[in-house]
C-alpha cells in the first residue's frame, strides 16, 4: 500500500511525501551527522553534527522540491495540469497529467529541471562565501547543498528515460522523427543501460568497502531500471488508449439496484449471476450512484451481508462522466484523477454506459495477449 501525506500546496499544486521518504530522511541525517560533517570539522560538539545533519536533510530536499516545481511550473504554462508533487525515497516526482503534446514543449520541460538545480548550487555557494566568516555550521551546510545540487542537476542530465536528460534526448528525436512511441524506445534503452551500469558500480564499490555508497548507488540504479521500463509502457499504453472511444470500453446495458440491497446479495445473485461489473444504484428511478466490483472489494467479506449497495457505491456527486466519443485517455484520467473506480459515459443526459478501472485493464490485456 502506498502511503504519502500532503504536507502544503504551492502554486495550486499538492505537495506530498511518501513514507519512504522518512526512511531517506533519517538515513541521509544520519550519514551526514555521522560521516560527513564530522570528518571536515572534528571540533563540534556531538549534538551539533544532529541538527547541522538534519536541517541540511531538510534543505535538501526543499532543494529537490524547487527542482520539481520548475518543471510543473514550466508545465502548468504550457496548459497542462499538475496534481501533485511526491517526494519519495529517492528524490521527487511531480505528476503532470498528460505527457506533453509537442517535442519542443518536451524539451524546456524537461530541461528546466537540472537548470534550476544548478542555479540552486550557485545560490547556496554565493552564501557559503558569505557566511564563511560568520558561522562555521552554516557555511558548512551551504557548500553541502551546493555540491549535491550540481551532483543532482547533473545526474539528472544523464540522457536517459526518464530522467530530465533522457526527456531532452527524447523531444530531440521525438523533433526528427516525429515518432513518440520510437523516441520513448530509444531514450528508455539509454535509460536502462545507465541504470545497469549504476548497479555495476554500486556493486564494484560495495566489494571495495564503499558499502553504504556503493548501496546507494546499486539503489539509484535499480530504480532507474524500473523507471525506464515503467516509463516506455506508459507511452505506449497512452498510445493504445488514444484509439479507442469510451463507448467501446463502457459497459452498456446496466442494470440497476435499490440502495439498500444487501452487499451480499448484489454479488450473489448479480455479479455472479449476470457477470455484469457495474449497477446503477437507484431507488424509485432516482440516481444515488454506481457501484463496481472494485466498491464491493472495498470491505471485508465478512461484512457483506450486513452491509448494503448504498454503503459501498459510489455517490452520484463524486461521479465525473465522459461522453461517449471521448478516448481511453480521457477516461483513464478522469478514474485515476478522482481515485474512483467507475465513470459513466454519458450522451443527452443518459446514461450510455459506464466504464470501469477493470474495463481497462482488461482491453489492454486483452491487447498484450493478441500481441496487438
Ligand atoms: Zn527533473
Amino acid at each position: 500500500m502506498k502511503v504519502s501525506w500532503r504536507i502544503g500546496r504551492i502554486f495550486g499544486i499538492d505537495i506530498h511525501i511518501d513514507a519512504s521518504w522518512l526512511v531517506i530522511f533519517g538515513l541521509f541525517t544520519w550519514i551526514m551527522a555521522s560521516y560527513y560533517f564530522p570528518s571536515g570539522n572534528p571540533h563540534w560538539p556531538k549534538w551539533q553534527y544532529w541538527v547541522v545533519g538534519a536541517i541540511t536533510s531538510i534543505l535538501f530536499f526543499a532543494s529537490v522540491l524547487g527542482h520539481e516545481l520548475a518543471h510543473s511550473l514550466v508545465a502548468i504554462s504550457q496548459g497542462e495540469k499538475v496534481r501533485r508533487i511526491t517526494l519519495f525515497i529517492l528524490g521527487g516526482v511531480a505528476q503532470i497529467s498528460e505527457e506533453p503534446k509537442e517535442a519542443s514543449k518536451e524539451f524546456f520541460m524537461a530541461f528546466v529541471g537540472p537548470l534550476t538545480s544548478f542555479a540552486i548550487a550557485a545560490v547556496c555557494y554565493g552564501l557559503f562565501f558569505m557566511l564563511r566568516p560568520v558561522s562555521e555550521p552554516s557555511a558548512a551546510i551551504f557548500r553541502y547543498l551546493a555540491f549535491i545540487n550540481v551532483l543532482l542537476g547533473a545526474f539528472n542530465l544523464l540522457p536517459g528515460f526518464p530522467m530530465d536528460g533522457g526527456r531532452v534526448l527524447r523531444s530531440i528525436i521525438w523533433k526528427f522523427t516525429g515518432n513518440l512511441q520510437k523516441s520513448t524506445r530509444i531514450a528508455s534503452f539509454f535509460g536502462q543501460a545507465f541504470a545497469f551500469i549504476f548497479i555495476a558500480l554500486g556493486f564494484f564499490m560495495m566489494f571495495r568497502g564503499l558499502f553504504i555508497n556503493g548501496i546507494w548507488i546499486m539503489m539509484i540504479g535499480w530504480f532507474l531500471y524500473s523507471a525506464a521500463g515503467q516509463g516506455y509502457h506508459q507511452v505506449i499504453m497512452r498510445e493504445m488508449l488514444s484509439h479507442v472511444r469510451a463507448q467501446d470500453l463502457m459497459v452498456r446495458d446496466i442494470q440497476s439496484v435499490p440502495s439498500n440491497l444487501p452487499v451480499q446479495k448484489l454479488v450473489d445473485e448479480f455479479i455472479l449471476k449476470h457477470r455484469d461489473r457495474a449497477f446503477i444504484v437507484a431507488d424509485k428511478g432516482d440516481i444515488k450512484g454506481i457501484v463496481c466490483l472494485e466498491d464491493v472489494k472495498k470491505i471485508p467479506k465478512d461484512k457483506w451481508p450486513s452491509a448494503v449497495a448504498g454503503e459501498v457505491m459510489t455517490p452520484r456527486e463524486d461521479l465525473t462522466t465522459v461522453s461517449p466519443d471521448d478516448d481511453g485517455n480521457k477516461v483513464l484520467a478522469q478514474l485515476t484523477g478522482k481515485s474512483i473506480h467507475q465513470v459513466p459515459v454519458m450522451k443527452g443526459g443518459k446514461i450510455q454506459g459506464v466504464v470501469c478501472r477493470t474495463d481497462i485493464l482488461h482491453f489492454m490485456q486483452l491487447r498484450s495477449d493478441l500481441g496487438i
